[in-house]
């Protein structure tokens, strides 16, 4: 589940608020331009965003929770800092001026989005156990010693006065900062008058004061009606790379957005029906898809720790205990203003630069967002297992599968936007939602060869030889509108096929063949390099850019 997570923030991990129909009359130098934050060639570029929201639609006592939970996540992200760094404000005293910023931005000196390279003359690599175990250990070290908790993924790992190795819970070892947190979070539950979060809140501060998340886990999948939301706590384990047991401080503060959680709660009901409709032979779509799942969207205000640091997380499927997995399911929180972020800032570039100029005005943030939604939508669909006795898909497959997976998803999902299309659920013209698709294909291509970014390879170069679109001759590409329904049709059948026969060898040949780059792709995507469209964004954000 950790894994598929990492891959929905790598394919969302670029979109942004406007809808904007006609962007070619837009002169990029007269709309509010975003602060390139670093364009030195070495370091990489960052567009610096507002982090807003309608809070007019909120109550009083909703926002005092918000201050408090934005208080709280502070204290997440120094947890943070010394988690992946050890003392942030030792090193930032003694990096030069014109760098700092880039260091706070990275949580230390060590460029997250370029492979941890050090960018601060006297680092050498970054230690694989960040700062969750002692620098000189090693995982020989490690495993002989078999400390009681080494594996929790609460613990920190230190070495006594002898050099004896020992584990300390986060709780513990930072019992100040969580005490602080916890008075926070309980304060926050005196104000709330839904009784979901309230409960959830009061858990929450237990959880961190013991390290066991379990019960407040549960209550936060039973959080169903509050409008605003604060995941809250030590969550992922990407920053430690050594063996990926520790998880990292993180907090998100969020304000659900009601309407468009509503639409995706009617576009979950047509499940069965959409899987009926799949163009694959009968077989292949016996399953029946389940309708639980809860997908809503948000907007985020304020991020902090892990998920504030490397490339911005926009798409949140949590908790990642698989107890709460197996009893209760996960929530999807799709981040809205976040992606309107990266579409604005990166996605719109890349549009100006790639789409041709007679399509460009049917990229739109609506499209692109809707289009991101049914990917998540469409993992629902399909099928599970083999028809044929090899097992599940997953095991069929083996390492083949999640790319697989994510091009059925893309796929499944724009042939999804169509149908609802057809069945008014959904406004806009189809152009819109194609045009939108094939640039997010260029956008998600340029983050290489993670599993989304496989999958975009196996689609484009599908889509190419069907005649989907077609590149002319001055560099841009342009959509087929007829053959790439063609298409659609055509590559949804063959990854349902390929996936219901569990035919290994025909995924690896579909790979080898068709997830690769071409040497003009490639030029094209030098282009985006030179004129430096942003590799990520950053925010502005905090109590007084929401003016509360
Ligand atoms: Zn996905």
């Amino acid at each position: 589940m950790r894994r598929q997570l990492a891959g929905i923030i790598l394919i969302l991990g670029i979109l942004s608020a406007t809808s904007c129909k006609n962007k070619e009359n837009q002169d990029p130098n007269t709309t509010d331009k975003p602060e390139i934050v670093y364009t030195d060639d070495s370091l990489k570029t960052y567009a610096k965003v507002k982090l807003t929201t309608d809070i007019s639609q909120l109550n009083e006592r909703e926002k005092a929770m918000l201050i408090l939970f934005i208080k709280a996540a502070e204290i997440m992200d120094e947890l943070f800092w010394y988690e992946a760094y050890g003392d942030k404000n030792e090193l930032i005293a003694k990096t030069p001026e014109e760098l700092r910023n880039y260091a706070e931005i990275n949580y230390g000196p060590w460029d997250r989005l370029d492979n941890n390279r050090p960018f601060l003359k006297g680092f050498g690599p970054k230690p694989l156990g960040a700062n969750f175990y002692p620098v000189d250990m090693t995982r020989e070290e490690f495993e002989k010693a078999n400390l009681k908790n080494g594996k929790s993924l609460y613990t920190l790992v230190r070495r006594d006065e002898n050099g004896k190795l020992y584990t300390i819970f986060y709780h513990e070892y930072f019992k100040k900062q969580i005490s602080k947190a916890t008075e926070l979070l309980r304060r926050a539950a005196t104000y709330a008058e839904n009784p979901e979060l309230k409960n959830y809140l009061l858990l929450r501060a237990k959880a961190l004061e013991t390290d066991d998340y379990y019960d407040s886990d549960v209550a936060w999948m039973d959080m169903k009606t509050s409008r605003i939301d604060f995941v809250v706590g030590p969550i992922e384990t990407y920053e430690d790379e050594l063996f990926g047991y520790k998880a990292s401080h993180s907090a998100y503060v969020l304000v659900k957005d009601t309407e468009w959680s509503k639409k995706l709660e009617r576009f979950v009901n047509y499940l069965p029906e959409l899987q009926k409709n799949l163009p694959v032979p009968d077989q292949y779509k016996i399953e029946s898809p389940g309708t639980e799942s809860d997908l809503n969207a948000y907007d985020v205000i304020y991020y902090a720790g892990d998920c504030n640091a490397g490339g911005k997380t926009i798409a949140i499927n949590l908790p990642n205990d698989e107890k709460v997995q197996l009893e209760k399911g996960t929530r999807r929180l799709q981040l809205k203003n976040a992606m309107n972020a990266k579409f604005e800032n990166i996605m719109m570039p890349i549009t100006n630069i790639l789409i041709d100029e007679s399509q460009r005005q049917w990229v739109s943030f609506d499209a692109f967002f809707t289009n991101v939604m049914f990917h998540e939508i469409a993992h629902g669909l399909g099928i599970k297992n083999t028809i044929n006795g090899k097992g599940t898909v997953r095991e069929a497959l083996k390492e083949q599968q999640s790319h697989l997976e994510e091009g059925k998803a893309d796929i499944l999902g724009l042939y999804m936007v169509l149908e609802m299309l057809d069945k008014k659920e959904l406004q806009g013209i189809r152009e819109e939602y194609m045009v939108t698709f094939l640039a997010g294909i260029l956008r998600s291509i340029r983050f290489g060869g993670s599993a989304h970014g496989t999958a975009n390879m196996i689609c484009f170069n599908y889509f190419e030889e069907n005649g989907a679109f077609s590149r002319t001759e001055k560099g841009t590409y342009i959509v087929n509108f007829d053959k790439m329904e063609e298409s659609i049709k055509g590559l949804s059948e063959l990854i349902l096929t390929l996936q219901g026969n569990g035919d290994y060898e025909g995924v690896v040949k579909l790979t080898k063949e068709k997830g690769i780059i071409t040497p003009e792709l490639q030029k094209d995507l030098d282009k985006l390099k030179s004129a430096k469209i942003p590799d990520d964004i950053i925010f502005d954000q905090g109590i007084k850019i929401l003016g509360l």
